[in-house]
Parts: C-alpha cells; sequence; structure tokens
C-alpha cells in the first residue's frame, strides 16, 4: 500500500492508518456499472480497496456520458463493454487494485456465485428487479449489502446488514416489473447521482473500516435541498429476512 497516495484519507478521523489497512483488505462486487456504478467504482478504486468485481451486461450508449463519469466517447464509438471501459479508467487511477470486470446480467442462476467471495455488494443499478434479487442473494449468503436509486433530482439509499432489516422490510415487496418510474421517463442529473454514489461509497468505507452503520432509510430531494432519515425496522413477517 502506498502511504503518500492516501495520505489525506488516513488523515481523517475515523479511517487512520488502521482503516486504510481495513480499506486495502476489502472485497467488492458492483452491481452495473451505469451512473450509480461509475461514480460508486471510481470513488472506492481511488479509495484504494483490495478489490472490486464489476457486473454488467452492456455497451454504452451516447447518452450516458452525460453522467457515467468512466465513459467517453471512444467507447461509445468503439461499443467497448462498460464493465471493460470503466476497468480501463479504474486500473489507470489505481493499479494496486484488482479489478475482476464480469460481462454479464445478474439473474437467479448466476448471482450466488457473482455476489460470493466478497465483503459488501453496491448497488449500481436502475432497475427494482435486480436489487430484489441482490436482495435475497445477501440475505441468504449473510454479506451486507448497501442499495440505492436515484431519479431525475431525488434518491435514496439503505444500507442492509445480516441481522437487519432487508430492502423488503423497507420498501415492501417487489413491485412489478414495468411497475416504478425510470430515468428513461424522468431524466436524471450527475449531480444526483454523485450524492447517492458518495452516500453509498461512505456506508461501505464505514463497514470496511468497522465504524457503526446504521440501517438509515436516507431520502434526499436535491431540488427543495431536504432530507430524510428513516430508521428501517425488521418485519417479523417478512419472507426475505425473517427467520421462518
Ligand atoms: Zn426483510
Amino acid at each position: 500500500m502506498s502511504e503518500p497516495r492516501y495520505n489525506r484519507q488516513i488523515r481523517v478521523t475515523g479511517i487512520g492508518r488502521t482503516g486504510q489497512q481495513r480499506i486495502r483488505k476489502g472485497r467488492v462486487a458492483l452491481v452495473g456499472v451505469g451512473a450509480l456504478g461509475c461514480a460508486i467504482a471510481d470513488q472506492l478504486v481511488r479509495a484504494g480497496i483490495g478489490s472490486i468485481r464489476l457486473i454488467d451486461p452492456d455497451v454504452p450508449e451516447l447518452s450516458n456520458i452525460q453522467r457515467q463519469c468512466l465513459i467517453d466517447e471512444s467507447d461509445v464509438k468503439k461499443n467497448t463493454p462498460k464493465v471493460q471501459a470503466a476497468a480501463d479508467k479504474l486500473s489507470r487511477a489505481n493499479s494496486e487494485v484488482a479489478i475482476d470486470p464480469r460481462e454479464t446480467m445478474l439473474d437467479d442462476q448466476n448471482a450466488s456465485d457473482l455476489l460470493s467471495g466478497v465483503d459488501i455488494v453496491l448497488d449500481g443499478t436502475d432497475n427494482f428487479e435486480t436489487r430484489y434479487l441482490i436482495n435475497r442473494t445477501c440475505v441468504r449468503a449473510g454479506i451486507p449489502w448497501i442499495f440505492g436509486g436515484v431519479l431525475a433530482m431525488s434518491g435514496m439509499s439503505l444500507p442492509i446488514l445480516p441481522g437487519g432489516p432487508c430492502l423488503m422490510c423497507a420498501l415492501g415487496p417487489e413491485p412489478p416489473k414495468g411497475s416504478m418510474p425510470t430515468t428513461a421517463d424522468h431524466g436524471i442529473l450527475a449531480c444526483t447521482v454523485a450524492t447517492i454514489a458518495s452516500l453509498e461509497v461512505m456506508r461501505a468505507l464505514k463497514f470496511l473500516v468497522g465504524k457503526p452503520v446504521l440501517p438509515n432509510l436516507v431520502v434526499i430531494d436535491l431540488d427543495r435541498e431536504s432530507q430524510r432519515t428513516i430508521l428501517v425496522q425488521p418485519d417479523p413477517s417478512c419472507p426475505v429476512c425473517s427467520p421462518a
């Protein structure tokens, strides 16, 4: 670990050298390398995590560049898969981090495998079908994961920790496919993405350095400049996380 590289991070109270060493050992899986995923990966890799597995099946489009900070015009021209485009830029930013690009869609068949062998999973997806799949897989395997979602000028995030409330406890049953508003219809600003990505990364870093992480559902409205924090309680009848 090169210490000068992390000098400013080590100076932060609550991180220090010990925290940096813990971050350095951190193994992360990131589902989705779109807007949220690019911003999350960029911050985590620069912070010096040990390894990151990037999971995404897509190639970039011109309309992605506005908010996907690891995608550029040449990636769009060359149809470079998003995980590869991201991996190239990330390894240039920090060659100390092991980057494991997986050009595939997370599904029921591969989720247990793709989300295994990591300390924490971060949500860079844009749909609830995949998030509920991450939720089931991580709760079953006892792996913490951080939910995050963005739309237009607002977003939310919730850490889901083993033994604590899960995504279904917080948001209820999985919404029917296609029933939720999407950024394709309502748009999205890069500043919204950066805000929620930062919240997800903060929670991941807290977890990795051993600071307490509470199951707070944080909802941020950047237009109104307001934030709500709701401490989520476990639902004793939750079919995902409640011991039947
Ligand atoms: Zn639950």
